[in-house]
């Protein structure tokens, strides 16, 4: 028994969308869900309580941000993340991999990779500062904090996130770019495999070695960019591997993705994975693919935008976003949106957050977050209650016809 267990529910008529309930030692999800991001053990502006008010049912934060600050000690002392920053939920962990490999491209750097045996072309780029260097066995990398150099590998990573203790963790993968060419992507397929087995191994270990904390399970990541064949094998190959009886208990989609691709590639991936294992996709944005992530298959999603654009004063609606610190809202005694039922659209107007902003008030950020939050979490909630009453399709036609109405009138 390890209190970790998916349970499919009702399955889409076309594509391979469904819902389900996903039992961490922490809780459940209901899915489809949207997980909210707290990279460094904090939505951001916002008290963990808020997020449990307005329906959030599980939180997510970065084992590269943590390992660095506070140190991921420190946090297995306080009794794991939860405890920690007080979220009582599920919690789960990215393994950094995408922290570490794109301070290359976040940072408007350049990932310097193995490049024995590699083309002109295969090498992103050369001549900048390198602040990741990828090899076979792990990646060696600058803090972007102190500049002090660190390394990971599928080990670090496992022995990392096992410390910070969240119910989902992810195994250790390189993370490319799609500028990556096609010979260059199948060689760091092959070492992410590796990583994954090496993954399974150390995870294995770290779990007998704690047996007194809860279970984490731990998901692989399929790679394998825009390539139908590359993804479907690493589907497959994950799958296929296991540890003393241990297989992944779900799977992350990850790697950089074209919006036009999103959909294919998470239904090829979804067709490939058995039924009863869920499936993550990591870092989307927008709401027109939450539609395309769960038709296609996605059981969960993590997304950093309701909260970072939140803080930009960009406010989504039902009739799509718009900025309250345009000067329109100066005397917009009204709320957000008049059809959604968070704190913030209960308590205050456009005028006030206008004001706010303006103010540069920190509580600015707080109350936009909030509303930006719920405004997701309840979208998928009404998701997935459209695939239960299988009304999916005409929601989102709906939904997204009303979203967009106004880009596609400015567009005319
Ligand atoms: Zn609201």
């Amino acid at each position: 028994m390890t209190g970790f267990e998916f349970v499919p529910g009702v399955r889409l008529e076309s594509g391979r969308g469904r819902t389900g309930v996903i039992s961490t030692p922490h809780g459940t999800i209901e899915t489809p869900a949207f997980i909210a991001v707290g990279t460094k053990a904090t939505v951001k502006a916002v008290l963990p309580e808020s997020m449990s008010r307005l329906g959030a049912q599980a939180l997510l934060a970065n084992a590269y941000h943590l390992y660095l600050q506070p140190g991921s000690d420190i946090i297995d002392e306080a009794g794991g993340l939860g405890r920690f920053m007080n979220w009582p939920g599920p919690t789960f962990t990215d393994s950094g991999g995408f922290q570490v490999m794109s301070l290359g491209v976040g940072f408007k750097k350049v990932l310097a990779m193995d490049t024995d045996g590699l083309g002109h072309d295969d090498v992103i780029a050369t001549g900048k500062s390198r602040l990741a260097q990828v090899d076979d066995d792990g990646v060696t990398f600058t803090s972007h904090l102190n500049g002090s150099k660190h390394r990971f590998t599928p080990e670090t990573s496992m022995r990392i996130q096992h410390e910070l203790g969240a119910d989902i963790i992810f195994a250790f993968d390189e993370c490319t770019t799609l500028m990556n060419t096609r010979s260059y992507q199948e060689l760091s397929l092959a070492r992410t495999q590796a990583w994954a087995q090496r993954c399974l191994e150390e995870h294995h270990r770290q779990t007998k070695l704690r047996a007194d904390r809860p279970y984490q399970a731990l998901f692989g990541v399929v790679q394998g960019a825009q390539y139908e064949d590359l993804r479907r094998k690493a589907a497959r190959d994950l799958e296929s591997l296991s540890v003393a009886g241990y297989a992944f208990d779900g799977y992350g989609i990850g790697g950089a993705l074209e919006k036009e691709n999103l959909g294919a590639i998470v239904g090829w991936v979804s067709e490939e994975l058995p039924e009863h294992k869920p499936r993550h996709l990591l870092g989307i944005s927008e709401p027109d693919d939450f539609f395309t992530a769960i038709e296609n298959g996605a059981d969960t999603f993590d997304c950093v935008s309701p909260s970072r654009v939140a803080r930009n004063a960009a406010l989504y609606t039902r009739d799509g976003r718009f900025n309250v610190n345009t000067a329109a809202h100066r005397r917009s005694f009204i709320p957000i949106d008049d059809e959604c039922d968070c704190y913030t659209c209960a308590n205050y107007t456009r005028a006030y957050l206008h004001h706010l902003f303006k103010a540069k008030e920190m509580v600015a950020s707080t109350l936009c977050t909030i509303h930006n939050e719920r405004f997701i979490v309840r979208l998928v909630d009404d998701i997935r209650a459209s695939i239960e009453t299988g009304d999916f399709e005409a929601f989102k036609v709906e939904f997204l016809g009303r979203y967009y109405a106004r880009k596609r009138a400015v567009a005319q």
